[in-house]
């Protein structure tokens, strides 16, 4: 039995590239077809163009072409998630429809995943975007490097390998608030990178708005960060360490120097310490909320890589009870 390689594109108007992008992955996957079976998985995420229509296509022509239309656009992270439910190869590959994901990067990740990676991530180190995505990107990366409790790889976009190992904890993570690059970091197996310099979309224009950016942006700092629900413990302390030095100050000048303070100079410093504590207070529901957020994620409590001596039965498996 030869192995399967799954290659998930997600399609949001992408009439333009579809045929162009299928070819290439044709010519390349047959350079080792001897080896490995491929299926194409397609996720046409509500596209209002012909998209479909050329899925639909090629689908008729080849087999191995599984497709899947969403009813609307559901978002990039959704159409991967639904390709990921749905795929069924030994190794699973994610890639753009756009052609900045190059399809000859494929020989290279599998080579890679044959060496024993179970995680193989294209990284981008020439970005051919706008000074402006560069920037907000680099920014955030760098923020999220800070305040995460996992590392995420840097310059890492939704190009990689990962191996089915991977891919069954992945599928048991059901939160809704998705944002791969954490998630596959997350499930903590083995990873290289394979570098490339990221070409211009081949045709049509990018479906990710600002507004999508942010989402994004913000699922990645949502999920993977407590640090947003930490500030107001950080506020707080400033504040009741500013305030009680200001109150132990105008104390002793009164006590001492026999100063007079109007009646509102005391009020204020108090009422500016009790902002404090109602800042630590609000950390404190934080944390809860926190703790909540964290369970209402339902992923696995841990991951197995591999055992020995036991069989399958007699193991508590994530990977094999959901
Ligand atoms: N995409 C999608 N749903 C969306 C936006 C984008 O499925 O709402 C797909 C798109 O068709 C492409 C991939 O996600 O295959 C990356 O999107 P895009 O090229 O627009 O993003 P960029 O490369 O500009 O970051
Ligand atoms: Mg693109």
């Amino acid at each position: 039995m030869k192995q399967i390689i799954s290659i998930i594109v997600p399609i949001y108007n992408e009439e333009g590239n579809i045929l162009i992008l299928y070819n290439e992955l044709l010519s390349i996957t047959d350079l080792i077809s001897n080896k490995y079976d491929f299926e194409f998985i397609f996720v046409n995420d509500g596209s209002r163009d012909a998209s479909w229509a050329l899925l639909n296509e090629i689908a008729s022509k080849d087999v191995r072409i599984k497709a899947l239309k969403f009813s609307r656009n559901f978002g990039h992270q959704m159409a991967l998630t639904a390709g990921y439910d749905i795929a069924e190869g030994d190794a699973i590959i994610t890639m753009d429809a756009d052609m900045q994901d190059p399809p000859k990067l494929i020989l290279e990740m599998i080579q890679k995943w044959e060496e024993g990676s179970k995680i193989v991530y294209a990284r981008r180190i020439d970005r051919k975007d706008t000074f402006m995505k560069k920037l907000t990107a680099n920014l955030y990366y760098k923020f999220l490097d800070l305040i995460s409790d996992v590392k995420i790889p840097r310059n890492v976009g939704d190009f990689r390998l990962i191996d089915q190992k991977v891919l069954k904890s992945l599928n048991r993570c059901r939160e809704k608030a998705r944002y791969f690059r954490g998630m596959v970091a997350w499930t903590g197996f083995p990873h290289t990178f394979i570098d490339f310099a990221r070409p211009n979309r081949t045709a049509g224009a990018t479906g990710y708005t600002w507004k999508k950016m942010f989402r994004l942006a913000f699922d990645g700092m949502t999920s993977f960060s407590m640090f947003p629900l930490k500030v107001a413990a950080y506020v707080g302390l400033f504040v009741i360490a500013t305030g009680s030095a200001m109150f132990l100050y105008i104390s002793f000048d009164a006590l001492i120097n026999q100063t007079n303070y109007p009646l509102f100079k005391w009020l204020v410093t108090v009422i500016y310490i009790f902002m404090g504590v109602q800042f630590i207070l609000l950390w404190f529901i934080g944390e809860y909320i926190g703790r909540i957020h964290d369970q209402q994620k339902e992923r696995p409590l841990y991951i197995i890589a591999d055992k020995l001596n036991l069989e399958r039965e007699n193991v508590l498996d994530p990977l094999d009870v959901r």
